[in-house]
């Protein structure tokens, strides 16, 4: 048995965030890492001014050239038939980020150890319990004693499940998505289209690789008559920009949910990043409001009044995620070519009670 003052669940960027806050401030912090290899699909970008975040939090080696590429703009086809570019050569914030996850996932691995937390690799979460303090086991007959819980696992917030904390799903979006060789045009960022009942993205990938999904909801999917490479085929640009191996790639499913739980702290424990919220990745804000509220997660469970620091935090989450609906809505709304489309009617007129932090006011906690 290891018994430590916080226990993080899921070793992703927000925990490692919160940990190495933890570690750092002389709690005695255990990292749970699950044994499963991590994904490795999904290309995803950071925009301008998030290098000195992940700095702060990860070291300044984290971003480095070597292992991920540098970002120089956005295109997108929204609103309009046309394929318009932001240039981040003007963007007083400097150039965005492509990113090798499994890369940048394993370095936030070594800060967290650097920063003297403990990390327990195991094969599942098992049976968590609470008496004096917290008992969590796992199916490595091992088990842990910790005064303080952290979910960090992700989409999947097993720990809170197990809480019996409910996830708030604001839409059924789903990411189908494929990765390949990439031959496809030369620009070094991300483009989105806009498509009667979704969304497209591709954006090439450090080691020349390049990621094309394709986002609606689970089950417009499941009722249209196209399948991926007949929508392809029917875009105005990304078809161009993906290059042709997207024509021979095969695409996967994943849930790509905008979603929040339903309380995002209780006696001993709270939940960070995709645990807490999950953001559309149409904002590529995920990763750097993972990283940033996981590390400030980790300030307020060293201040003295740690029950009014995390209150504080709570807080400002609550405004981001209420921030991050309205610039959902205000993009939605931007996209006015499809009037009947049900993809952008439910994200034009959404249900608040579905999309707004629930997390003023907390209710007790139920376990
Ligand atoms: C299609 C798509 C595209 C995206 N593109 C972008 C983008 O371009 N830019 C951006 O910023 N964000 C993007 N995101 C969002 C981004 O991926 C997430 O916001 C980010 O990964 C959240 O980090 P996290 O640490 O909270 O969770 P995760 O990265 O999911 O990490 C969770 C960790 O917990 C572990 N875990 C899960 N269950 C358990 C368990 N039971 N026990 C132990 N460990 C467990 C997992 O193995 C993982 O290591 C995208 C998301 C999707 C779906």
């Amino acid at each position: 048995m290891s018994d430590c003052d916080v226990l993080v669940v899921g070793a992703g960027p927000a925990g490692c965030a919160t940990a190495i806050r933890t570690a750092r401030a002389g709690l005695s912090t255990i990292l749970i890492d699950r044994a499963r290899p991590a994904r490795t699909w999904a290309g995803e970008s950071l925009p301008p001014g998030m290098g000195k975040l992940m700095g702060s939090v990860f070291g300044d080696g984290i971003l480095s050239e070597r292992h991920h590429r540098a970002a120089f703009g956005t295109r997108s086809v929204w609103g309009s038939a046309e394929l318009a570019e932001t240039d981040f050569l003007t963007n007083p914030l400097g150039h965005g980020w492509l990113l090798d996850r499994a890369r940048f996932d394993a370095d936030a691995k070594v800060a967290a150890a650097t920063a003297g937390v403990t990390i327990a690799t195991v094969r599942r979460l098992g049976l968590v319990s609470r008496a004096s303090g917290w008992q969590v086991e796992t199916g490595d007959d091992a088990s842990f004693t910790a005064g303080f819980l952290v979910d960090a696992t992700g989409r999947s917030a097993a720990l809170l499940r197990q809480l019996r904390v409910a996830r708030i799903d604001a839409d059924r979006q789903i990411a189908i998505l494929a990765t390949f060789a990439d031959d496809g045009d030369a620009y070094c960022g991300t483009t989105v289209e806009a498509v009667a009942d979704g969304w497209w993205y591709a954006t090439p990938l450090p080691g020349g690789r390049r990621v094309l999904a394709y986002l609606t909801d689970d089950d417009l999917w499941r009722q249209g008559e196209r399948d991926w490479h007949g929508l392809l085929g029917e875009t105005l640009h990304i078809g161009r920009c993906a290059g042709s191996n997207a024509l021979s790639a095969t695409p996967r499913a994943y849930p790509a949910a905008t979603a929040q739980t339903d309380q995002l702290f209780g006696e001993g424990w709270l939940a960070v990043g995709d645990a807490a919220a999950s953001f559309d990745p149409l904002s590529s804000q995920g990763l750097a409001s993972a990283v940033l509220m996981g590390a400030r997660a980790g300030e307020a469970l060293v201040q003295p009044d740690r029950k009014q620091a995390i209150a504080a935090w709570a807080a400002a989450y609550a405004m981001m995620v209420a921030e991050h609906a309205d610039l959902r809505t205000h993009y939605a709304r931007l996209e006015d070519r499809w009037p009947v489309s049900v993809f952008w009617r439910r994200r034009q007129q959404p249900d608040e009670s579905l999309t707004r932090p629930r997390w003023v006011g907390q209710r007790k906690q139920r376990v």
